[in-house]
């Protein structure tokens, strides 16, 4: 059984109560957590209050740095079996899932670089006056993760945090927390002091809700649903603590007539079908220029119809999805697509022999689906491609901007005019020339507009989101 850790205690919920984790391969359960709930939640703060007053809250920034490096290098060395832990949880490709712990060590050391980079100032001020403006931790943080990577929100989350010298708890979604878990026990190893790294496992209306309502907390970052971001926002807004909102997105593909086909066509379909679609960056509208649409339909519908889907061992491209939830989704989708007489342009295969249980979906290119149908509207979450055409670049970035999200967008052209004006004209937090979610990009500010939420992890500014500044005034004459 896998244990919280609350306190540096490795611990079950007080309750006693337990979940058990199903496999996505076979939908069997291989393992329980605890449930946590408001008590547990409790503890873990009164825990991360408790580590700001004392060994963790005295260490100087470049002491912190030193620990989240030395974290980094002991996910290195445990990597075979963090991501064999990973990729039995979510059900990914052993080669995704190796990917996303090289990204987790990454976060430890970027931000443990960084722990002592990002300052306060002096500022020029009345004669006789010294100004300094301090940086400092908000305290205790907040950080509720989703399933789909759960390694790399665990580091995307707390590193930037724990460098600035807060103490975190961590909610993991109750999917996928066994990665999240086993981290926080090698920080304990390599002597991140008691509390300045809890875990809370449970289901999200238990531990989730008691977490982000608690009084204890000085700040959220949320990564999940719009539905439950919002919830969360309402909680931090009760006890008026900042919260970072990382939601869903509909991320599109703007192509245009002069573009390198060649390359963009398998970096399109990386983006779609990696993690079985289950991104919030996915990349899942293509909108294509018009004297260019059958041209790269045809070398889509050739590419998608080689995904491959298997189990993590199989190392296809696509794993299961999470759950059957996540199943059923999909599912729905495809089949509202079918109803609309929508054309399944090609379709991936499932692997001979894969259990009859596990969360299995097929990968599907779909043409020309209308702009305001579900599937080119909603967030599915899974392998599906909606392509869609337009005459002019006007029409392009109006179908680019057309949903209610705004995280990632590539625009692909040759001309450097183009490039410019339509990457400034789309909506979203980040926008790639070219490319399209260019090498895990710990060092890019990320995060949504519209309602893909609000504040940015990653990078340095993530370390500005998870502190504060205090401005000491000081008269001297
Ligand atoms: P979810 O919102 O159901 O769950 C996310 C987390 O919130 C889990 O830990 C869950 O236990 C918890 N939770 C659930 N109900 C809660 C409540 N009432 N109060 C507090 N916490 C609660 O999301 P999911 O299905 O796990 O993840 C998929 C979603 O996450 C997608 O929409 C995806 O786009 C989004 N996502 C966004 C990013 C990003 O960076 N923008 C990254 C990954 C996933």
């Amino acid at each position: 059984m896998a244990l919280m850790l609350i306190n540096g205690q490795s611990v079950g919920a007080l309750s006693g109560q337990e979940l058990d984790v199903l496999s996505p391969v076979d939908g069997q359960k291989f393992d329980v957590i605890p449930r946590g709930d408001r008590a547990d939640v409790d503890l873990a703060v009164k825990a991360a209050q408790n580590a700001l007053t004392s060994a963790w809250g005295r260490m100087t920034a470049l002491e912190r740095g030193r620990l989240l490096h030395k974290l980094g290098e002991k996910v290195l060395e445990h990597h075979a079996e963090l991501a064999a832990l990973e990729a039995r949880d979510t059900g990914k490709p052993m080669t995704t899932a190796r990917n996303d712990i090289t990204v987790l060590a990454r976060y430890f050391e970027f931000y443990g670089a960084g722990a002592d980079k990002v300052h306060g100032m002096v500022l020029p001020f009345l004669d006789g006056y010294t100004v300094n403006v301090l940086r400092e931790p908000l305290g205790v943080t907040a950080h509720i993760i989703p399933w789909n990577y759960p390694a790399q929100m665990l580091g995307r989350s707390i590193a930037p945090a724990l460098a600035m010298g807060n103490a975190v708890v961590v909610k993991p979604a109750e999917d996928a927390c066994l990665t999240p878990i086993r981290v926080a026990e090698l920080a304990r190893e390599v002597g991140f002091p008691p509390g300045s790294i809890n875990i809370v496992t449970g289901l999200g209306e238990e531990a989730g809700a008691a977490l982000s309502e608690h009084p204890g907390i000085n700040f959220i970052s949320f990564t999940g649903s719009n539905e439950v971001g919002v919830l969360v926002q309402k909680a931090a807004a009760k006890n008026v603590v900042k919260c970072v909102l990382e939601l869903g997105g509909k991320s599109p593909h703007v192509v245009f007539d002069d573009a390198d086909i060649e390359r963009a066509v398998p970096i399109i379909v990386r983006g779609i079908i990696a993690n079985t679609g289950q991104t919030c960056t996915a990349g899942s509208r293509l909108i294509i220029q018009q004297g260019v649409y059958p041209r790269m339909m045809d070398k889509l519908a050739e590419q998608f119809s080689k995904v491959r889907v298997g189990t993590p061992e199989m190392d296809l491209d696509c794993g299961p999805v999470v759950n059957i939830a996540q199943q059923e989704r999909v599912e729905y989708f495809l089949n509202e697509a079918k109803k609309s007489n929508i054309e399944l342009v090609a379709q991936g295969s499932l692997a001979a022999g894969l259990p009859a249980a596990g969360y299995y979906v097929t990968p599907t290119l779909l043409g020309r689906v209308p702009p305001n149908h579900a599937c080119a509207q909603e967030e599915i979450f899974g392998p599906v491609l909606a392509t869609m055409a337009f005459d002019t670049e006007a029409e392009g970035i109006a179908l680019a901007n057309s949903t209610q999200y705004g995280l990632m967008a590539a625009v692909w052209t040759e001309n450097g005019g183009r490039q410019q004006r339509v990457s400034k004209a789309i909506k979203a937090g980040q926008v790639y020339i070219n490319a399209f979610g260019a090498g895990g990009g710990v060092e890019l500010p990320f995060g949504g507009v519209k309602k893909s939420g609000h504040g940015r992890e990653k990078g340095f500014l993530a370390m500005e989101e998870m502190s504060t500044t205090k401005t000491v005034v000081h008269y001297h004459g």
